[in-house]
């Protein structure tokens, strides 16, 4: 019998995936992942987020309908379990570091108790629940709320440190994020081998030298937050950025600036009013024609 011969690459590793001819249990793990994913969000749909307010497609239009219906657009959400395990290891990479700053009682922010369910700030790291006196073990650290209600933004820093008037953003770098976000950087570092292309990580790693531009915006906004909206100092941002290839770790200090966010306030201030008005803003990214974004909602209004 000629032996088969089967080309590899993400095509075969989805079928395999779906004919579980890999071993049951961990297509079963997949599959409970995927169907995890699958879910609704319970992403609040009421208010803007910096995220999606610091991407250069960010359409003013669609935001305005997003609010208005409080409804996610109605594009088919569409994951991997890479993506999803990306998703979650960058969960676990904030546990860990704020962990680390919390040992240290160098983190301010919210705190949930999981016993009386109240959720309450503190400076460091609380000795008990300032409402039912729980002990630490109860408390769960809830990051540092950045919200502008006359605005509808709302958002989260992953942490704050008084001593240092700043916010803390914690980051994974992986080679996803960076063929996404800066393929021209990882362009330059792609050497052949007798393996084919290859990005030489070392190299790579060591001109790493700030934080992705989307990371400096998303912190400049949420910087802006916290020194107008929230009567919290933040003159800087430090990010801890952790490189998945190798594990090994970066430090960079962003500084305060404020006429960084100026555009996206004003922008969301016009939302807010189209919606007191009742009056749609028009598409900023493709005009009368409008954009695949705010196109879904026209759709989905009929
Ligand atoms: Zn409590
Ligand atoms: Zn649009």
């Amino acid at each position: 019998m000629v032996p088969r011969v089967v080309k590899g690459g993400p095509r075969l590793t989805e079928y395999l995936n779906a004919a579980k001819a890999v071993e049951p249990l961990y297509g079963d793990v997949q599959k409970h992942v995927l169907e995890k994913a699958g879910k609704p969000s319970d992403r609040r749909q009421d208010i803007l987020h910096p995220s999606e307010m610091v991407k250069a497609d960010w359409c003013h239009l669609a935001a305005f309908h997003r609010l208005r219906l409080q409804v996610e657009p109605a594009e088919k959400r569409t994951t991997t379990f890479t993506r999803e395990n990306i998703f979650e290891e960058g969960h676990r990479t904030h546990s860990k570091w704020q962990a680390w700053l919390k040992e240290m009682g160098r983190l301010a922010g919210d705190w949930k108790c999981w016993y009386c369910g109240d959720v309450f700030w503190n400076d460091t790291t609380p000795a008990e629940c300032h409402t039912c006196g729980a002990p630490p073990s109860c408390l769960e650290y809830a990051e540092v709320p950045l919200n502008a209600d006359p605005l509808r933004i709302g958002g989260k820093a992953d942490g704050y440190s008084p001593e240092d008037n700043a916010l803390i953003e914690i980051k994974t770098l992986g080679l996803g994020s960076l063929r996404f976000e800066r393929p021209e950087f990882l362009e330059r570092y792609v050497v052949d081998t007798e393996h084919g292309r290859v990005p030489d990580l070392t190299r790579l790693w060591r001109d790493f030298r700030r934080p992705l531009p989307t990371a400096v915006r998303q912190t400049q906004l949420y910087m802006y937050l916290a020194n107008h909206f929230e009567d919290l100092p933040a003159e800087r941002t430090v990010f801890f950025y952790d490189f998945k290839p190798t594990q090994e770790t970066k430090s960079f200090t962003v500084n305060y600036d404020e006429s960084f966010s100026e555009p996206l306030i004003e922008a969301a201030a016009a939302i807010v009013d189209c919606l007191q008005a009742d009056t749609p803003p028009f598409c900023n990214i493709n005009g009368r024609a409008g954009c695949a974004v705010c196109l879904e909602f026209e759709e989905q209004k009929k």
